[in-house]
């Protein structure tokens, strides 16, 4: 098997799994009870707290532990548009943000507030000077993705939050991608909530968490006990954090050597693919994208047949995202970027990590050639061409 679907998830790191094992059948205290036994589950969610703080040049009574990135994305969004309601009720996002962010701003027009989805451009770059256009007086939220989950892009959030900060709004980016592949601070980048989710960064599934600047007047969101705050209630998956904040920390670790070597196994692999396979075309900017995104697009090919065929080989890819892989509509993302309808049906996402070998991307590219010759030969278009 080839696994080239890391930004759907990721495999967990052995040591990952061996440190939250303990928490399962020794030290499964809950970490609200008094006595000692459950004091040292308390200490490892705490020390795991003070871990992720660390990794975003945070404080970690900013840090709330939650159930993955679609609920941080719904906790930052539903929460903030409820406190600052007095101060106004329009918030800006992107064409391009994730379900998790879609949705919820859907649901929250549905219940009066105004939302913008500002442009991007032909690679998938927001336009700073229509953000800024959009902003109204009654303005109190920008929530702009910092890399895409389809194309990999990266967005300029620091000067997003800088605009943010300067026009007195608040800045939340969904950093669900981003966060554990490059760097990211939310002082220096002047984010003031973020969101991520372990199961991207080689921890367990169904763990994520929500920075929360200290200064944001943030509402509870699960209502209940006192855990998280008392702004998150339920007891907490201890296990999973400490498993979250060993992978984050052995992320961070490597992240300088991951980011270079994977970039560069990525840009092999776009470079013998574009070469070699006629009519393929590489979706979003190359340069600003995450290290080991690559969305191609291949002309008179139809991608979930494509996808079924190297399955079939045993490649594991996506079409799209992993999220919208099962729906029949084209990806929105690749439709704001202006792409025509063959385009974004053929586009397929490869997503290495840092333990694809070369040897893997020769394989997945001989087979390319092979499987999108198959594909076209029962194309009329192309055979017409
Ligand atoms: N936001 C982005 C950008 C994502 O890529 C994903 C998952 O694919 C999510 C949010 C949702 O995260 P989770 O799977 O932890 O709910």
């Amino acid at each position: 098997m080839i696994y080239l679907d890391n930004a759907a998830t990721t495999m967990t790191y052995q040591e990952v799994v061996k440190e939250m094992s303990q928490y399962f059948t020794e030290l499964y205290g809950n970490p609200s009870s008094i006595y000692e036994f459950a004091g040292k589950s308390k200490s490892a969610m705490e020390e795991a707290r003070v871990t992720i703080a660390n990794t975003l040049g945070a404080s970690p009574k900013e840090i709330y532990f939650t159930s993955g990135g679609t609920e941080s994305d719904n906790w930052a969004l539903r929460s903030i548009t409820k406190t600052l309601k007095k101060k106004g009720n329009h918030i800006i996002t992107s064409k391009i943000e994730h379900p998790a962010i879609m949705n919820t701003c859907k649901h929250l027009e549905e219940t009066g507030y105004r939302v913008t989805y500002i442009n991007v451009d032909e690679n998938g770059i927001i336009k700073l000077r229509e953000l800024e256009q959009a902003i109204e007086p009654d303005t109190i939220l920008i929530s702009i993705m910092a890399a895409n989950n389809e194309i990999g892009t990266l967005q300029p959030i620091r000067l997003i939050g800088e605009l943010a900060k300067k026009r007195g709004i608040l800045f939340h980016t969904d950093a669900v991608q981003m966060y554990g592949q490059l760097p990211i601070q939310v002082n220096r980048d002047n984010i003031d909530m973020l969101s991520a989710s372990a199961h991207k960064f080689h921890g367990p599934k169904g763990v994520g968490f929500l920075y929360v600047r200290e200064s944001v007047p943030i509402a509870p969101f699960i209502l209940g006990g006192s855990q998280e705050n008392h702004m998150r209630a339920g007891t907490q998956n201890v296990p999973s954090i400490v498993g979250m904040a060993l992978a984050a920390k052995m992320t961070h670790e490597t992240m300088q050597n991951r980011m270079i070597s994977t970039a560069k196994k990525r840009d092999y692999l776009i470079r013998r693919i574009l070469r070699e396979v006629p009519f393929s075309r590489l979706n979003g900017d190359w340069k600003r994208r995450l290290p080991g995104n690559a969305n191609i697009s291949f002309q008179f090919v139809n991608a979930s047949e494509l996808l079924a065929l190297l399955d079939m080989k045993g490649i594991c890819v996506s079409a799209g995202s992993a999220c919208s892989s099962h729906s029949k509509k084209p990806s929105a993302v690749l439709t704001a970027l202006g792409l025509p309808e063959e385009i974004v049906q053929g586009a397929i996402r490869m997503t290495l990590s840092d333990e694809t070998t070369m040897k893997e991307l020769d394989y997945v590219t001989n087979t390319l050639k092979e499987l999108v010759a198959d594909c076209r030969k029962n194309n009329d278009e192309y055979l017409a061409f």
